[in-house]
């Protein structure tokens, strides 16, 4: 083993951290931590801390920590066979079975997976299938695709651009011209205080519409949008936002991308959030929770109705030319078996309405009535507390005072995980589904605490 100022030297020479202020870190000013272990709801690190990881990671170890079953499952995959590709008709036990699961628990108008490695990547899978798509249709004008302020789609040229979020756009020159933003569906962030839900709703499809109007109908191929919005801020949309949306799309004859790296496999309490906002995407992402991390491994779920142009483009056109190498890598496709065979068999989706219920009642009457908490919210095994200065005038405090940041540090401090939002002062949880109440006690209570330290 590697003495810790030995980790911590070449950690700081030579590790390159996605979403880290690199001069800081490298000049020694921000902390490292090095993660050594964990077993359910806990990570422990280098110095012995235990931690309760109510951030499941990146709101992707599903099922928990140090899974027995699908440690076992990643280890007889590579001993038997570790890798071999699926490009031309090649595949494996584990991606077809994979494959079948998949497609068993998604919506009745799914027909195919396609996989990759990350939930970047099948955003971009998904882009490249709709242009595909219209090109194969002879419209090769329908090509922008709408996203929405607040969306976190991935980092990649495309993703990053469908990501509508600041911080993922200043200084990559991004977003491409073929994306477009439209407003998110936010309601406590109304630009117009005065606005009932339902105004607010009628708002956002009126917004859209007016862009699909002055963009031409014939330009748009598809909008893109988590079921509740992620990264952005643990947003759940206002009732009727989707039944608004909608048939705006279909009038439009524009495709949906519902993004379910966060949603899928049940962190809304459902097996999708498809589900349980009665989407009907032509496309559907996963990640994350496919495989509860264990593995690297993500997937586009295509529809029937894109499948069938899909085949008639390869019958015109011949194999279709997009492929990853590690595409349904199958020591990801023996992780992703076992994690949804646990997912049903230990009833974590169950487990995750009851006691993510729970998290957010308990979080929404300790913080609620909080001077400085705008708003708590939630939805299944997702909570967030929003801050403000003033709540009255709902002003919001300046991006320098950090307090997001500030709180989430003193809650990290105390043993517990939360994630500082990237934009506006939100503290997220997403814990694992087999978070037990006692867990969702001691959350809240040390983010009480937290709040006292910082406000
Ligand atoms: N889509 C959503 C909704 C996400 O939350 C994320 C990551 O957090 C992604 C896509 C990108 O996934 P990845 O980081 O695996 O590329």
């Amino acid at each position: 083993m590697l003495r810790n100022d030995q980790l911590d030297q070449w950690d700081r020479e030579n590790f390159f951290h996605p979403s880290t202020h690199l001069a800081q870190f490298a000049r020694g000013e921000a902390p490292n931590r090095i993660i050594t272990g964990g077993t359910g709801s806990h990570i422990e690190d280098r110095e012995g801390n235990r931690l309760l990881d109510a951030f499941a990671g990146l709101y992707c170890v599903n099922v928990g920590y140090g899974r027995q079953d699908i440690a076992d499952a990643i280890a007889e995959q590579a001993k038997e066979l570790a890798y071999y590709h699926a490009y031309v008709g090649h595949g494996t036990e584990a991606s077809i079975t994979l494959s079948k699961m998949i497609l068993d628990r998604a919506p009745d108008h799914m027909s195919k997976v396609y996989f990759g490695l990350s939930g970047s990547d099948a955003n971009e899978t998904n882009i490249k299938l709709i242009w595909y798509y219209n090109n194969i249709l002879g419209r090769p004008e329908k090509k922008k695709i709408i996203s929405r302020w607040r969306g976190y789609h991935g980092s990649g040229l495309m993703t990053g651009s469908l990501t509508g979020l600041h911080l993922f756009h200043q200084k990559f020159d991004l977003p491409l011209s073929q994306v477009i933003h439209t407003e998110a569906p936010y309601y406590y962030r109304r630009d117009d205080v005065s606005m009932s839900e339902d105004q607010f709703v009628a708002h956002c499809a009126a917004e859209l519409e007016a862009m699909i109007e002055r963009e031409g109908a014939d330009t748009i191929a598809a909008f893109i949008g988590e079921p509740v919005l992620g990264t952005g801020g643990i947003v759940p949309p206002p009732a009727g936002y989707w039944e608004a949306i909608q048939p705006i799309l279909e009038k439009h004859d524009i495709l949906l991308i519902a993004d379910e790296v966060v949603t899928g496999f049940g962190r809304l309490g459902t097996m999708f959030g498809s589900e349980h906002y009665g989407l009907k995407p032509d496309l559907i992402t996963i990640a994350k929770g496919l495989t509860s991390a264990y593995a690297p491994l993500s997937g586009s779920i295509v529809s029937d109705k894109m499948w069938k142009v899909l085949e008639q483009g390869t019958d015109e056109n011949g194999p279709i030319g997009h492929g990853w190498t590690y595409s349904a890598h199958p020591i990801g496709a023996a992780a992703g078996v076992a994690n949804l065979k646990l997912l049903d068999d230990l009833n974590l989706i169950a487990n995750n309405r009851e006691v993510g219920g729970y998290l957010n009642k308990t979080m929404t009457e300790a913080l609620g009535h909080h001077p400085n908490v705008g708003e708590v919210r939630g939805e299944g095994m997702l909570c967030a507390v929003e801050f403000v200065k003033d709540k009255d005038s709902r002003t919001f405090f300046d991006a320098a005072d950090k307090i997001g940041p500030q709180i989430a540090s003193a809650l990290v401090a105390d043993n517990v995980i939360g994630r500082a939002m990237p934009q506006g002062d939100i503290l997220g949880f997403a814990p694992p589904f087999c978070l037990t109440r006692a867990e969702a006690d001691e959350v809240v209570e040390k983010t009480c605490r937290a709040v006292r330290a910082v406000l």
